[in-house]
C-alpha cells in the first residue's frame, strides 16, 4: 500500500455521530453555536490562552487579524519568512500589505532574529514570524525588536498545535497567534483554524470580522467577509481533541523511529532538537547534502515515489522564487534557498507504524548501506 505523506486524524464513526446529533434536534448549524461554544472553551483549556477565536480556515484567520489590528490597506511592510506554506505570505499582501523576507537560521528552519533589525524602515508594521514544522521561533528576542521598534508580532503557528515552550502555550507569545486545523495538521476539524490573542479589545473586531463586521441587529460598523467555523466541524473538532494525546505520542513514536534511523548518516541532517520545548512531532524534515550524500533531494524523492512512498519537497520553492512573487525586490534569502533545495518532508502521521518507517529508511539509505557493505 502506498504510504502518503500525511493521513488526516479522525475519530470513531459513531464519537462523530453522537456529537452532531443534538444539530438535528436544533437545527442550529452554524453563527456560534452551542458545539462552537464547547470547542472553543476546550482549546482555550488546551493551548492554555487568554483568548481564541475560531475560523472556518486558518488562512481567513491569519487574513483577519491584520484588519482587527487595524493595519489593513495602511501600506506598511511587514517582516516574514520565505520558508513557509505561501497562504501566510497571501495573508500579508491581500491586506495590502507589502511582504519583507527575512532569512532564516540553517538548524530549526525559523526567522532569524539576527537579520530582522536590518529591514526595518518607518514603514514596518509588523513581524510575522513563523514556527514551521512545530519549531519555535526565537520568541524572545522577536519580542525584544518588536519592543524596541513598537510593531505587532503576529505569529503563523499553524504547525504547532500543541506546542510548548518555556511551560507555556505556544499561544501565548506575540500579539496573535494562527492555528490552523486543517485536515493534514496535527489537530483537524476537518477545514478551520483559530486565532489567540491576549488582548481583550481584539475580541469583538475578530468575531464581527468573520461574520461580515456585524456588530449588532441594525448596526454593521466594519467591512468585515465570512470566515465562521459551523457546527459539523466543531463537532469534529471536539471528537478529535479527545484523542490529541494519544495522536501526539503515536507521532513521537514515528519520530524517535526515524531519529535512530537517520541520525549520524553522512549528508543527511535532521531538525535541531529545541530545549525547554514540548513538542508536537508535526513534520519530519530531512535535509539532502548532495556532495556528501551522493544524491539530491530530488533523487531521493523519486527513489521514494518508485517504492510507493510519497514525501513532499516542502518548502520548495520558497515564497521569493514564487511565480506571483519573485519579482518583489528583495531576494537576498541564502539559506531559505539553500534549504528549500535540500529539504524533503517525510511521511508523519498518527497511525504511521514502526515498519512503514523502517521501510521508508531502508529505501533512503539504500544506496549508502549498499556501499558500506
Ligand atoms: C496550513 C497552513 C496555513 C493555512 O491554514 P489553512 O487552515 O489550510 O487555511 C498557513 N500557514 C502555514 C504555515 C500552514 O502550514
Amino acid at each position: 500500500m502506498a504510504i502518503m505523506v500525511t493521513k488526516s486524524s479522525m475519530p470513531e464513526y459513531e464519537d462523530y455521530i453522537k456529537e452532531i446529533k443534538p444539530i438535528f434536534e436544533s437545527h442550529h448549524l452554524t453563527n456560534t453555536g452551542p458545539l462552537y461554544k464547547k470547542l472553543q472553551h476546550q482549546l482555550i483549556e488546551y493551548l492554555n490562552v487568554p483568548y481564541l477565536s475560531m475560523f472556518v480556515n486558518g488562512h481567513m484567520a491569519l487574513e483577519t487579524v491584520f484588519q482587527a489590528m487595524g493595519l489593513r490597506d495602511t501600506g506598511g511592510e511587514v517582516i516574514t519568512t520565505a520558508f513557509t506554506f505561501v497562504s501566510t505570505t497571501h495573508a500579508i499582501t491581500r491586506n495590502g500589505l507589502k511582504p519583507v523576507f527575512c532569512d532564516i537560521k540553517p538548524d530549526d528552519f525559523t526567522i532569524d532574529p539576527q537579520k530582522i533589525e536590518a529591514l526595518i524602515t518607518d514603514k514596518t508594521v509588523a513581524i510575522v514570524p513563523v514556527h514551521v514544522y512545530g519549531s519555535v521561533c526565537d520568541v524572545e528576542a522577536i519580542e525584544a525588536i518588536a519592543k524596541k521598534y513598537n510593531l505587532k508580532v503576529i505569529y503563523d503557528s499553524a504547525h504547532a498545535f500543541g506546542v510548548k515552550y518555556k511551560g507555556k502555550g505556544i499561544g501565548n507569545y506575540g500579539d496573535a497567534s494562527m492555528f490552523s486545523f486543517h485536515a493534514t495538521k496535527v489537530f483537524n476539524t476537518i477545514e478551520g483554524g483559530a486565532v489567540a490573542f491576549h488582548d481583550e479589545s481584539l475580541r469583538e473586531s475578530m468575531h464581527s470580522l468573520k461574520n461580515f463586521g456585524i456588530k449588532s441587529e441594525e448596526c454593521v460598523d466594519k467591512i468585515g467577509g465570512n470566515a465562521k467555523m459551523d457546527e459539523f466541524r466543531s463537532a469534529m473538532g471536539i471528537c478529535n481533541l479527545r484523542n490529541i494525546e494519544r495522536c501526539i505520542t503515536a507521532r513521537g513514536k514515528a519520530f524517535a523511529r526515524y531519529n535512530e534511523r537517520l541520525s549520524g548518516i553522512r549528508g543527511i541532517r535532521l531538525m535541531k532538537e529545541q530545549s525547554e520545548v514540548i513538542p508536537n512531532y508535526a513534520y519530519y524534515p530531512v535535509c539532502f547534502e548532495p556532495s556528501e550524500f551522493g544524491e539530491t533531494r530530488d533523487d531521493v524523492c523519486e527513489r521514494l515515489k518508485k517504492h510507493d512512498i510519497y514525501a513532499r519537497k516542502y518548502f520548495y520553492p520558497a515564497i521569493n522564487e514564487m511565480e506571483c512573487y519573485k519579482n518583489s525586490d528583495n531576494k537576498e534569502t541564502p539559506v531559505t534557498a539553500e534549504i528549500s533545495r535540500k529539504v524533503l518532508t517525510l511521511p508523519m502521521y498518527e497511525d504511521l507504524t514502526a515498519e512503514e518507517v523502517d521501510k521508508i529508511c531502508d529505501v533512503i539509505l539504500e544506496k549508502i548501506e549498499r556501499v558500506n557493505i
